[in-house]
């Protein structure tokens, strides 16, 4: 069922759990996360980058594959569509082609003008009914080009956006897209505990999943985390069991270069991704 993302995280934040953001890429993407959300009934948010948009022949295309998925497949439990990282004019573009969720990526303008634009956004979304996720201090790493370098949101800016009236909101707390450096510090939940004392009930989003321990995904969750976002961690598990298929020749076995087959073992090491994550955020039978 497609609905905004604002419920389910409400109900992630007031029981302790979080609600994961997987990004899909393909058709094969977005049907092994749906399929694993339903068997494990669990809310779910896919998220749908600028690039992967304009990949998969525009947010129109994705917006009605994932409808369509969604009632072929008989998916009841609540599931977003979710721009991630969206500019200005791409929340317009996906609130148009029936987005359920979107995230106004503002930490790049100047604080005036982050908060200008998202409280504009606030409005268009609240009409039309979509849930809308702010950022503030950009999240290191890069995505779709765009480099930061994992710095840690000032809780008083977190608070000037948050009162704006969006959904959820993302601040930066060290996290970083992509794979994390050996050197990588870890988390700031010192910056994540100054923002939550001055955001208060608003659900917290953390981007950058992928390689995080254990523990402190646990730890992030107890202090207000209620969304995290996963994407790096689906394509490595793609990559590899596609690999393993190519090296052993299976390709070149009968038809096993057709593309049903071909694509099979990766998108079981999505499905086996996502249900690990689920089950390590706590929203398993949270649906
Ligand atoms: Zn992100």
């Amino acid at each position: 069922m497609l609905v905004n993302a604002k419920d389910m995280l409400q109900k992630a934040r007031d029981g302790k759990y979080a609600v994961g953001q997987f990004n899909i890429n393909n058709l094969e993407w977005t049907k092994a996360i749906l399929l694993t959300a339903q068997e494990l009934n669990s809310p779910v948010i896919l998220g749908v980058s600028e690039g992967a948009g304009k990949y998969m022949a525009g947010f129109k295309t994705v917006a009605d594959m994932v409808n369509a998925m969604i009632e072929e497949l008989k998916i009841t439990v609540p599931v977003a569509t979710h721009l991630d990282h969206g500019s200005y004019e791409g929340c317009y573009k996906c609130i148009e082609a029936g987005f359920s969720s979107i995230m106004f990526d503002g930490s790049h303008y100047p604080i005036e003008e982050n908060v200008e634009k998202t409280k504009e956004l606030v409005k268009v979304c609240a009409e039309k009914g979509l849930s809308l996720e702010a950022e503030v201090g950009s999240i290191g790493g890069e995505e779709d080009g765009v480099v930061g370098m994992g710095e840690c949101a000032d809780p008083d800016e977190c608070k000037a956006i948050a009162d704006l009236g969006v959904d959820m909101l993302a601040a930066g707390i060290g996290n970083i897209h992509g794979k994390y450096p050996a050197n990588w510090p870890g988390l700031s939940f010192e910056t994540l505990a100054a923002v939550k004392e001055k955001t208060g009930d608003m659900p917290l989003v953390l981007h950058g999943g992928t390689g995080i321990p254990e523990d402190m995904i646990k730890k992030a969750i107890s202090l207000g985390v209620a969304k995290i976002n996963v994407n790096t961690e689906c394509q490595l598990a793609f990559a590899e069991a596609t690999r393993k298929y190519i090296e052993a020749g299976k390709d070149l076995e009968g038809k096993g270069f057709d593309p049903r087959k071909l694509l099979a073992p990766g998108t079981e090491a999505i499905k086996e991704t996502v249900k690990t994550k689920m089950e390590l955020f706590g929203s398993v039978g949270k649906a």
